[in-house]
């Protein structure tokens, strides 16, 4: 339930409304906004209350029932749009943002080439894995705290923000510690182990989509950031699992209007993991900034065919170079600018 009190509203009745949901055995999160203060009600059993109880409440306005489960993400929460900032970059404003960089890390060389070559581009935060989930047990894992370091020193070399996966819920403070951001992977999008220690750990996060998950299963997975109070969560759209076999995910387009629709949280694209092949990822890259995509997240390789991981779907240099060009384009013609 969103419960929105009266413009100017009194914090004795704000209180009121949070020691009657309390009452009742419900958490409440509060959002006090400038003018006017929003309460949602947590807990299994909102659906069996009357609205009623709360709408009685003085200097309370609304009682909207939220069907769907997911609260603390919902638009009707917040009244405006997050905005996510990363070390002086915003996510969520006019600017799109364009996070780039290699899979994985594999060497200094490597990850500094691949920072020199998206920085000159125009990208503004660098990504990197240094802990990869793969599917199979025997593939390349990343060179996970080395490969940290690495980041730490590209971040400090070209003054970029990082951002990299978190896999392990017990290693969230040892990544944060090194990451500007914190990534979540698509498998890992119902880890909800994960998800309360990376909400715990304040930290921006980029919480990636399941690749079998619907938009409310995401919505919801956010909620449980939100509820640690982690404000900072970007959702990233990477393509979902259909019985279409000719791309390797299905980038599914739609989900960034629907979220814009029923969230105030931000959305980047990853169209990389989505496209499964180099070729295609320009295509999709511009088609997701003219959909409203707040940003995108793009592997870029000094040398794609050397990578050891996602190579063919990797951009290079110079092909990364022309697709920002293209972007430009795209995003003057939607109003907003990279
Ligand atoms: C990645 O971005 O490196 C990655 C593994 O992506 P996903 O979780 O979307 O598969
Ligand atoms: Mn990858």
């Amino acid at each position: 339930m969103i419960i929105g009190m009266a413009k100017g509203a009194s914090r004795e009745a704000v209180d009121n409304v949070v020691k009657r949901a309390e009452s009742l055995g419900l958490g409440v999160q509060l959002n006090l906004g400038t003018d006017r203060t929003v309460v949602a009600i947590l807990g299994s059993t909102t659906g069996q209350i009357s609205t009623d109880v709360f709408a009685v409440l003085p200097e309370v306005e609304s009682v909207t029932r939220i069907m769907k489960p997911y609260k603390l993400a919902a638009r009707e929460f917040k009244g405006r749009d997050s905005l996510v900032s990363v070390d002086g970059v915003e996510v969520g404003g006019k600017r799109i943002v364009v996070m780039a960089g290699p899979c994985a890390v594999e060497s200094e060389e490597q990850l500094m080439e691949a920072a020199r070559a998206v920085k000159a581009s125009g990208a503004s935060i660098l990504r990197g894995g240094a802990f990869k989930p793969r599917t199979s047990p025997f593939s390349f894992h990343g060179l996970e705290e080395k490969g940290l370091e690495l980041l730490v020193r590209a971040r400090e070399a070209f003054g970029m923000p990082v951002v990299t996966e978190v896999v392990d819920p017990q290693a969230v403070d040892m990544v944060a510690r090194s990451a500007s951001i914190l990534q979540v992977g698509s498998r890992n999008m119902q880890n909800f182990a994960l998800l309360t220690n990376v909400g715990k750990s304040k930290r921006p996060v980029v919480l990636k989509r399941g690749f079998s998950c619907t938009i409310t299963e995401w919505l919801t997975a956010a909620d449980y950031l939100l509820a640690e109070g982690n404000e900072q969560v970007i959702l990233c759209e990477r393509g979902i699992r259909t019985f279409e076999d000719s791309t390797r995910f299905s980038l599914d387009i739609s989900a960034i209007p629907v979220i814009k629709k029923a969230s105030h949280l931000p959305i980047i694209v990853d169209p990389s993991h989505a496209a499964g092949h180099y070729s295609l990822v320009p295509a999709i890259a511009r088609a997701a900034v003219a959909a409203g995509a707040d940003g995108l997240l793009i592997e870029v390789h000094p040398n794609p065919k050397e990578a050891l991981v996602d190579g063919l779907q990797s951009l290079t240099p110079s092909d990364f170079a022309r697709l920002m060009d293209q972007l430009r384009a795209v995003a003057e013609s939607v109003g907003r600018y990279i």
